[in-house]
């Protein structure tokens, strides 16, 4: 049984920044690190985007970014310049090869392509278990899925951001290479919460994703069928697909944290890092990463590493009634974009807004839903 101080479990977006930035931090040169992954993730499987307000760590990766974005429905089409925000895109084989260049330079640091098939926390340390061999660590950070957690409770609601995406070429100009459609949901809603969302890397070339927030996935060929369809609405006919991809992001306020202790940390989606409310990840684990690096060094209990706060409630209330309604989405939606400034609204879904930000958006959406959620969750609380 070979001992680590570290094992990072799951070589992803999260468990990747987090040894990436072990790597660079010599504070941690004199420790044992071990990563874990049934792969070793170096090609383009997807694409991460996220908002900033200024420069970020990432700049050097980002592939495109834009000013201004889109929201439309049916009725409306908003082009809201972000400034100072910016909507930037990193293409994950960037990514990965800037982390596996740092990772790979560090001795302390080892990678196992292995499948992990158990991870026992006993109590003195962690056992993490491949199909052939056994290790043991004082802390890992855990980002293998574990939909099990979340899937067999009924107390908060999931739903999943699921899609799938054609990176597409156009024999033509079709694109405006300036502003990406953040949200487009002027397409048959089916009872859900359905929308486009347009990434266009140049006038002839983008990343067109036909993307739903519902509980059920659908067949592939219906994603595909979505896009078609809003292609040929916009007459775009001549194209050729270059790549695809796709995803199915959970959105739940399932209180992940709990599955932490002072030696096992789970991390990413796994960890509950994913935003409940919209999906996005990338950018928290960016964050969370830095926290992570800084409660080590000042040896802090893991467990007390996730904290709630008043946006996992906000996120509850959105999540609780997108669950019941979910054709309500892009009436929610479409309220927000309306009547809050986009800013503000990156600055709520970043958890970082004031008490006054959030109540403009609270007042924005209708607040008889809200509190019939509200009032339903209470009594939840109450009879449990
Ligand atoms: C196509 C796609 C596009 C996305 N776009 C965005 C975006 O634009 N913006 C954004 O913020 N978020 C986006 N996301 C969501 C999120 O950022 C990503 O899913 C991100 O990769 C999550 O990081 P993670 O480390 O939690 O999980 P992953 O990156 O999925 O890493 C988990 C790792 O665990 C490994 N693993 C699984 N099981 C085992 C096992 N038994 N043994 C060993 N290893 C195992 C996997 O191989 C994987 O490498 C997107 C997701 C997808 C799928």
């Amino acid at each position: 049984m070979k001992y680590y101080d570290y094992i990072i479990t799951g070589a992803g977006a999260a468990g990747l920044m987090l040894a990436y930035r072990l790597a660079k931090d010599s504070f941690f040169d004199q420790k044992s690190i071990l990563i874990i992954d049934s792969v070793e993730r170096n090609a383009d499987d997807r694409t991460w985007s996220f908002w900033e307000d200024s420069d970020g760590e990432w700049d050097g990766l980002v592939s495109k970014y834009w000013d201004s974005v889109i929201f439309a429905d049916s009725k409306s089409h908003l082009k809201l310049s972000l400034s100072p925000y910016r909507y930037k895109m990193i293409n994950s084989k960037d990514f990965y090869q800037e982390v596996w260049s740092v990772i790979r330079s560090k001795s302390n640091i080892k990678f196992l392509k292995q499948e992990v098939v158990n991870i026992i926390p006993n109590n003195k340390n962690v056992e993490v278990h491949t199909r052939d061999m056994i290790f043991t660590a004082s802390k890992l950070f855990n980002s293998i899925p574990n939909p099990e957690n979340y899937t067999k409770q009924n107390k908060y609601p999931v739903l999943q951001q699921h899609f799938v995406g054609w990176f597409i070429k156009t024999d033509t100009s079709c694109f405006d290479s300036s502003t990406a459609t953040f949200m487009d949901f002027g397409i048959p809603q089916e009872g859900n919460t359905r929308f486009m969302y347009v990434l266009p890397i140049s006038s002839n070339k983008a990343l067109v994703e036909y993307t739903l927030f519902s509980k059920e996935l659908l067949n592939y060929s219906s994603y595909e069928a979505g896009i078609k369809a809003y292609l040929e609405r916009r007459d775009i006919g001549n194209y050729t697909i270059l790549r695809k991809e796709q995803g199915a992001i959970p959105m739940t306020v399932y209180p992940f944290s709990t599955h932490n202790s002072s030696k096992l940390i789970n991390i990413g989606t796994n960890g509950g890092w994913t935003k409940p409310s919209t999906g996005y990840t990338f950018n928290n684990c960016s964050r969370k990463t830095l926290d992570l690096l800084n409660a080590l060094k000042g040896d802090s209990n893991l467990k007390r590493f996730d904290k709630i706060t008043k946006f996992t409630f906000y996120d509850m209330l959105f999540l609780d009634v997108l669950s019941a309604q979910n054709k309500l989405g892009s009436v929610l939606f479409s309220k927000l974009f309306h009547k809050v400034d986009v800013k503000t609204l990156f600055r709520f879904l970043d958890d970082s807004s004031s008490f006054k930000e959030d109540l403009k958006i609270i007042t924005s959406v209708p607040s008889i839903l809200f509190i019939r959620a509200l009032i339903k969750r209470l009594f939840s609380f109450v009879t449990q």
